[in-house]
């Protein structure tokens, strides 16, 4: 009789133990399906989302988001999505046509270009057809916070059951945000204002500019995808030389020709241009980097830039 109770009793917890683990598999279903293209959307999204979203990041860390193509699997991701959430501004140039006809057949798609006022989106002179205005907006910390909040509406208006949750995690991520401006302004003070050139492989870096007063310098101009000319080169070479510039910067995500090919100009004009090291610019890089997430990334720039330029 004892025995049969102790059976009875084992029963009992291991039945106990089938309902609880399968009601936490239907709520892992039921999260949100987001997915993103950039890395650093997919950084906005997780830090809104926390652990009631799955998101799912198209890109990973260097990928360059000018070139990068979907494949069978992301075309098969995104159709699965609750919700999908792009850049926009062209950035994802070869995204285009999937996302117009995933949005006619009534898929919910964001972009963060919903969250800029067009006032605040950089014009750029460049002749290509749809690059004229400047896709960078990650790198203006107050477009970001805007970004933020556009996430967590946007998470909200899906699952209206954790708005609450949703919209604190939004005031507390543009606090965080609110320090590292400060924390790019305090160092960005180190440099003297006429030492304040920032040359990179491409413009990824406007916004950054305008608003931490530095002149930008691009070699490629403002899509990774164009090649740049022994002509852009030349000139870099004799900006570098006549502002006395001591550093240029590697980009994660472009590949390192053109600044190599810059070094060498500069060095034949008998000026000295060294590589001030590597910037996370259009796409994140790893957690050992340090460059994991949007505010270690920046931070991770901002020192190298600083260091290599004071
Ligand atoms: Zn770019």
């Amino acid at each position: 009789m004892k025995k049969n109770w102790k059976k009875l009793f084992l029963v009992c917890c291991a039945l106990i133990l089938t309902i609880f683990s399968g009601m936490t598999g239907i709520r892992a279903e039921d999260k949100l399906n987001v997915v993103t293209t950039t890395t650093h959307l997919t950084d906005l999204v997780q830090q809104i989302g926390g652990d009631k979203v799955t998101v799912t990041g198209l890109m990973g860390a260097g990928v360059d988001p000018h070139g990068y193509k979907p494949t069978p699997s992301d075309i098969d991701k995104l159709s699965e999505a609750d919700l999908i959430g792009h850049n926009g501004l062209h950035l994802e140039a070869m995204f285009t046509d999937v996302l117009e006809s995933m949005e006619k057949n009534g898929k919910n798609i964001f972009s963060l270009e919903e969250a800029v006022a067009e006032e605040d989106v950089l014009e750029y002179p460049y002749e290509g057809k749809d690059l004229d205005r400047d896709p960078h907006i990650w790198f203006d910390v107050e477009i970001w916070k805007q970004a933020t909040q556009l996430v967590g509406d946007k998470l909200s208006e899906l699952d209206p059951d954790n708005n609450e949750y949703y919209q604190e995690n939004v005031k507390a991520y543009q606090t965080q945000l609110d320090e590292l401006n400060t924390y790019i302004e305090e160092r960005v003070d180190e440099i003297p204002e006429e030492s304040r050139y920032l040359i990179t492989a491409h413009d990824a870096f406007n916004y950054f500019g305008e608003n931490y007063g530095f002149e930008v310098v691009g070699i490629q101009g403002l899509n990774s995808q164009t090649e740049a000319g022994t002509g852009d080169i030349s000139a870099v070479a004799d900006l570098a030389i006549e502002h006395n510039i001591n550093a240029t910067f590697i980009e994660s995500s472009v590949p390192d020709r053109n600044v190599q090919a810059l070094v060498e100009a500069v060095d034949a004009r008998g000026g000295n241009l060294e590589i001030g090291g590597v910037l996370y610019s259009d796409a994140l890089g790893t957690d050992e980097e340090n460059a994991g997430n949007y505010i270690d990334a920046y931070k991770t720039n901002v020192d190298t830039i600083v260091d290599a330029l004071k």
